[in-house]
């Protein structure tokens, strides 16, 4: 494309993006068409010839948008919300013009030099102290896999790196321990390193969904009793569910005593600690040999974004370094500065401390603080409105801004009953297109989460939402009972 013009469908597109954030909510949020529909709308056979741009962006907007479920926009408050944020935008533009591959220092120096003050200065917001390796990968369900093929390579006199799991009958079973509440990435891990399904136990929650220490004591010491070879815990701080915190210095304590790799998951929550009130969330954290927290998840930075920390990048990289002779390079000898291949899997890596590091900046600590602090708020009010409304029921605390709640008119205690109307009131409002929202089970029981994390999110939108909520809930009662 020559620059001009690139400068001219640019500006055309920025004016776009602009104009999409300016105008979102008019967006259904989640996408309303039928499977399969966009398949059937686009060609199936590639283009042979040029096509003009013009022609692509109308496709875009005709075709492609109305496929599209809106992440980006205040009404989403299903999963974890997340926001792409201005600062967060122009650094992906910035890093996808760039195309810098990150992979050795020497690559770009200055994005892996970013990297590294960025990580440090987010460790510095979150009140961790030093000294904390930093990487940016992917996403969390990378870190997790990392950390604990880390861990793993952290058991003295297995040499898995060397001679793999397969075939070696005189290799302990390996087990990893996390709570019933932790997300199903930690389970892949497991899965992905050839440790079986089996090496991962999932430690039962207390009344708040937070891992049960003292079963998990029992459990690590029946396991060595039974010939087990416990080698990693991972506690989350902000589960997928409820946003539960596990707690994390007591597990440190039981990993410093078996000699465990204490991984914490704090891929959601850990972003809140950006607000100095909110630094005791990470207590323990420092104490931890790995760390993730996800900036694209709670800190206004374009999915992906997360970030691995990790207090032993020694064994991290003797997990995974591998350095062919058409990488080697004069600077992978010493330790000046790292080859950011040496933490992963992965080769490539994208700039992504770029946006990350606009972000920072363009907020400040103080910035995404009130950000966060807004969206404690609004998610309080909601606890309240849920608590003072007969016919509603608050069924997990609210640390965060994820309120976990059901629909429960008086009189009316049939389970499936109950779990039938609040999926229909889910639904409902799913339809009506400003809102989305998702719901997960709790004690079994069908459960709506508001999950309260875009950062145009306000307190008009969730009035609305309650409104819609009230009405879909006396309507769909009407279906259930009739
Ligand atoms: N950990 C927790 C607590 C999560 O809630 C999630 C996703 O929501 C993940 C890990 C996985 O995150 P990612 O999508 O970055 O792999």
């Amino acid at each position: 494309m020559d620059p001009e013009d690139l400068r001219r469908y640019g500006h055309q597109i920025v004016d776009w993006i602009a104009d999409y954030l300016k105008n979102s909510r008019q967006y259904p949020v989640l996408s309303q068409i039928t499977p399969g529909s966009i398949r059937l709308a686009l060609p199936a056979k590639p283009p042979e010839q040029p096509e003009p741009m013009e022609q692509i962006l109308a496709d875009f907007e005709q075709t492609l948008m109305p496929g599209l479920t809106h992440w980006n926009v205040p009404g989403f408050m299903a999963y974890f919300a997340i926001t792409s944020s201005g600062p967060g935008i122009l650094g992906e533009m910035l890093s996808s013009a760039l195309n810098v591959n990150a992979m050795l220092w020497r690559t770009s120096p200055a994005a892996t030099e970013l990297e590294q003050v960025a990580l440090d200065w987010l460790r510095q917001m979150l009140g961790l102290p030093k000294p904390l390796f930093g990487v940016i990968n992917d996403t969390a369900s990378t870190g997790v896999l990392y950390a604990l093929a880390a861990a793993r390579e952290a058991i003295p006199d297995l040499a898995i790196r060397q001679k793999g799991m397969a075939g070696r009958p005189e290799l302990p079973r390996l087990r990893c321990y996390t709570s019933e509440q932790a997300h199903s990435s930690v389970e892949k891990a497991i899965i992905t390193l050839g440790i079986g399904q089996e090496g991962l136990r999932k430690i039962p929650t207390d009344s708040e969904f937070r891992m049960d220490v003292a079963a998990l004591e029992r459990a690590i010491e029946e396991d060595l009793a039974a010939g087990w070879r416990p080698f990693a815990v991972v506690p989350t701080i902000g589960t997928t569910s409820t946003t539960s915190i596990d707690p994390v210095p007591a597990v440190a304590d039981i990993c410093e005593r078996y000699g465990l790799w204490l991984h914490v998951d704090a891929s959601y929550a850990g972003s809140a600690a950006v607000n100095p009130d909110l630094h005791w969330i990470l207590a323990g954290c420092e104490r931890a040999d790995s760390l993730i927290v996800n900036p694209h998840k709670w800190l206004f930075v374009p999915i992906d974004c997360s970030v691995l920390y990790t207090r032993k990048p020694d064994v991290v990289k003797a997990a995974f370094s591998l350095i062919p002779e058409y990488l080697r390079n004069a600077e992978s000898q010493g330790d000046e500065v790292p080859n950011l291949m040496d933490y992963g899997n992965a080769l490539g890596r994208r700039f992504r401390s770029l946006k990350l590091w606009m972000v920072l900046r363009y907020f400040g600590q103080e910035g995404l603080a009130a950000r966060i602090r807004e969206h404690l708020r609004l998610a309080q009010l909601v606890v309240k409105w849920v608590k003072e409304t007969p016919g509603f029921e608050l069924l997990a605390p609210t640390p965060f801004s994820t309120v976990c709640f059901r629909v429960h008119p008086q009189g009316l205690d049939d389970e499936a009953k109950l779990d039938a109307l609040n999926e229909r009131v889910m639904n409902r409002v799913n339809e009506a297109g400003h809102f989305f929202l998702s719901h997960t089970k709790l004690h079994d029981k069908y459960t709506i989460r508001i999950a309260i994390g875009n950062l145009h999110t306000n307190e008009q939108d969730i009035r609305a939402l309650w409104a819609e909520l009230q009405n879909y809930a006396q309507s769909e009662l009407k279906v259930i009972t009739s």
